[in-house]
C-alpha cells in the first residue's frame, strides 16, 4: 500500500546511515519539530461529495484524500499537517478509452472539472484541486496500463497511458525490449504523466527524453478524440505531438501512447570518476557530450553533493580508504564525482567507455571502477524514501532544476545555491545546498539542485518559507536565462515564470487559444500550466 502522506510503499523505508544525522546537524543544526497529523485527522477534513451518486464515480473519503495532492514540498506540508484539501469530489478509474470519453461527457454535462491523475508524483502542484471550484473529478489512469500492441519491425509499442514505470518495462521485457525511460520517480510515475509533463529519464543520453520516445497516441478531449499516427518523420506543418507533450492535463486525457522501444541491451555498467575540481569536471563532461560519445548517462556532482553522497553512503571505512587513495592522486576537498553509464552491445560499451575515460583523463579525471556506480544503480529509485526519513528527523528537502547553455552552467549552479542559502539566512537558518548535472547536451546541461533545511513544525511558517525560497530560486534561474523546468513541468508552482521562455504574452496567448480549441469550457485541470 502507498503512503498517504509521504513517498512510496508503506513497507519500504530507507534509514540514514550512522553519521548521516551528525553530518546534517553539523551543517544546518539539529532537526526541527515535524508535525504528523494522523490519517483520521486528515480524513475528518474531507467534506461530503457533491457528485456522490453519478455512475462510474467513487466518493470514498480516503480515495479522495489520496488524489488531492502530489509530491511537491507544499503538498507534503499540507498532507503531514492534516490539511490536504481542497479535495476532488469523486474519483473515476476508467478501464478503456470509451469510458474516459463517457466520463468527459458526463463532467461537461455536470459542469465539473476533471484532473487526470497518473502516478501522483508531480512536484509542481499539477494535481491540486482549485479552491471554490465547481465539483472536481480526479480521473485515475491506473486501470489503463496494458501493452496493447508491439510492432517489432518498427520497434513501436502502444501501451495504456496509466502504466507506471515497472509495468511498462515488465511488459516490454517479456518480448526482449526496453523503453529505457527511468525518472527517479519510476516506481510510480506513468507513461501518460511522462508525456504530458515532458519528463526526462536518468539515461536520456542513450534513450532520449520522452519527446524523442513518444511517437503518437490517442487523446480523449472534451470536443472529441485526437488520434496522432506514428509517422517516423514528417514535414507536414506543425507537429501536434508537441501540443500533447507538456499539456499537463489541459487538453484532455492521453489514454494510449505509442513509444519507440529498443531491444534489451546486452551490457550495462556505471563507472565512477573523480576530478580535483568543478571546472575540470565540467570541461570533461562538455567535451564528451559535444563529441557525442555514446554513453547512456553522465551525472556530475559538485563538491557539496559529492561530499554529501559520500557522507550518506554508509560505509565510513571504505570511504576513508577511497579518500586516501584519491589524495595520493592529487584529489582533495573540492573533489567532484562523475558517474558515467555505458549501455549497449559489448563492443559499443567498450568503445564508449574507452573514449570517455580517455577524454576525462585529459582533464585530470581519475577512474575508480564500477563499485560506486553499482551502488548508485542499485539504489537509483529508492533515494526518494530518504525524504520520509529526513522529515521524521525534522528536515525538509526540496529540489529545483533548469537547463542552460554551457557558458551559463557554472554561474547558474552558483546563483541557485546562493539564492537558496541567502533566503534561509534571512530566517536565521542555514540551508544545505548541493547540485548535479544529469542531462547533458552538446549545447548545454540541466542543473539540478537539492536543498535540505530544518522544518519548524508550524504549517504557516514552513509554507511561507518554502514559497519565498521557491520564488527567490526561480528568479535566480530566470536571471541566468534558464528554463523554469527541464523535466518537472509547470503545474502551479512554475506558472508565474513561464512567459520568459514562451515569447511573452504573444506566445502565452497562442498556447491559451490552442488549449481552448480542445477544451472550450476550461474544464480540464484548470489553473495549471497557464491561467
Ligand atoms: C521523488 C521524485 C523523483 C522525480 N524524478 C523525476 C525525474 O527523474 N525525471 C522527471 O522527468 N520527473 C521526475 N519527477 C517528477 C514526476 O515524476 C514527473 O513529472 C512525472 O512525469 C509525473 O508523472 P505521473 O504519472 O506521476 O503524473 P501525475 O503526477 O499524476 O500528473 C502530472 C500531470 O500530468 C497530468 N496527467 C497525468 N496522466 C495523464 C494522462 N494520461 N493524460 C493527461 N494528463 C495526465 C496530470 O493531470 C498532471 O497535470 C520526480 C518526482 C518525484 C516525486
Amino acid at each position: 500500500m502507498k503512503r498517504w502522506n509521504g513517498w512510496g510503499h508503506v513497507e519500504t523505508s530507507k534509514a540514514l546511515p550512522a553519521g548521516g544525522l551528525e553530518f546534517l546537524a553539523s551543517r544546518i543544526g539539529e532537526g526541527g519539530q515535524p508535525r504528523d497529523a494522523s490519517l483520521e485527522t486528515a480524513l475528518a477534513t474531507v467534506p461530503p461529495s457533491r457528485l456522490a451518486d453519478l455512475p462510474g464515480l467513487e466518493a470514498d473519503e480516503q480515495l479522495r484524500l489520496c488524489h488531492a495532492r502530489g509530491q511537491s514540498f507544499a503538498d507534503w506540508l499540507a498532507l503531514r499537517h492534516g490539511r490536504p484539501g481542497p479535495f476532488p469530489d469523486a474519483v473515476c478509474r476508467p478501464a478503456s478509452h470509451e469510458q474516459v470519453t463517457r466520463m468527459l461527457a458526463l463532467a461537461r454535462r455536470e459542469g465539473a472539472f476533471v484532473i487526470p491523475y497518473g502516478g501522483g508524483t508531480s512536484v509542481v502542484g499539477h494535481l491540486q484541486v482549485p479552491a471554490d471550484a465547481p465539483p472536481v473529478i480526479s480521473l485515475d489512469m491506473s486501470g489503463m496500463d496494458g501493452l496493447l500492441h508491439l510492432d517489432e519491425s518498427a520497434r513501436l509499442a502502444t501501451l495504456g497511458a496509466g502504466a507506471a514505470g515497472p509495468r511498462v518495462e515488465a511488459q516490454l521485457g517479456r518480448h526482449g525490449y526496453v523503453l529505457g525511460h527511468y525518472p527517479q520517480s519510476f516506481e510510480y510515475s506513468t507513461l501518460g504523466g511522462w508525456v504530458v509533463t515532458r519528463s526526462s529519464g536518468q539515461q536520456s543520453l542513450r534513450y532520449g527524453r520522452i519527446e524523442q520516445l513518444f511517437a503518437g497516441g490517442r487523446l480523449a478531449t472534451p470536443v472529441g478524440d485526437l488520434s496522432l499516427p506514428t509517422i517516423p518523420s514528417s514535414s507536414a506543418g506543425p507537429d501536434l505531438r508537441d501540443l500533447v507533450l507538456g499539456s499537463e492535463g489541459r487538453l484532455g486525457v492521453l489514454t494510449e501512447a505509442s513509444v519507440r522501444v529498443q531491444p534489451r541491451p546486452e551490457r550495462e555498467d556505471f563507472h565512477a570518476l573523480f576530478f580535483s575540481g568543478w571546472a575540470q569536471a565540467v570541461a570533461a563532461v562538455r567535451r564528451i557530450a559535444q563529441e557525442r560519445v555514446p554513453l547512456s548517462m553522465m551525472r556530475l556532482s559538485n563538491a557539496a553533493e559529492t561530499e554529501t553522497q559520500l557522507m550518506l553512503a554508509g560505509h565510513p571505512r571504505l570511504i576513508a580508504a577511497l579518500e586516501r587513495l584519491l589524495r595520493v592522486r592529487g584529489i582533495h576537498d573540492e573533489k567532484c564525482l562523475l558517474l558515467i553509464g555505458v549501455t549497449g552491445s559489448a563492443k559499443s560499451c567498450r568503445f564508449a567507455r574507452a573514449r570517455a575515460l580517455e577524454m576525462a583523463r585529459a582533464e585530470g579525471g581519475v577512474h575508480m571502477g564500477r563499485a560506486i556506480g553499482k551502488a548508485w544503480s542499485a539504489s537509483r529509485f529508492t533515494g526518494p524514501y530518504l525524504r520520509n526519513t529526513l522529515w521524521e528527523a525534522g528536515y525538509g528537502a526540496d529540489t529545483v532544476e533548469t537547463c542552460v547553455d554551457w557558458p551559463q552552467v557554472t554561474a547558474t549552479v552558483k546563483a541557485i545555491e546562493r539564492a537558496a542559502r541567502d533566503c534561509y539566512a534571512e530566517f536565521d537558518e542555514a540551508l544545505h545546498a548541493f547540485t548535479h548535472l544529469s542531462h547533458v547536451y552538446p549545447q548545454g546541461s540541466s542543473v539540478y539542485s537539492t536543498f535540505i533545511f530544518r522544518v519548524t513544525g508550524d504549517y504557516e511558517t514552513d509554507l511561507a518559507r518554502w514559497k519565498t525560497l521557491k520564488s527567490r530560486v526561480s528568479r535566480a534561474i530566470l536571471a541566468q536565462g534558464g528554463t523554469i523546468s527541464h523535466q518537472h513541468g509547470v503545474g502551479l508552482d512554475h506558472k508565474p515564470y513561464l512567459a520568459a521562455e514562451k515569447g511573452g504574452e504573444t506566445g502565452l496567448a497562442a498556447l491559451r487559444s490552442a488549449l481552448a480549441s480542445f477544451d472550450p469550457d476550461g474544464m480540464m485541470n484548470p489553473g495549471k500550466l497557464l491561467d
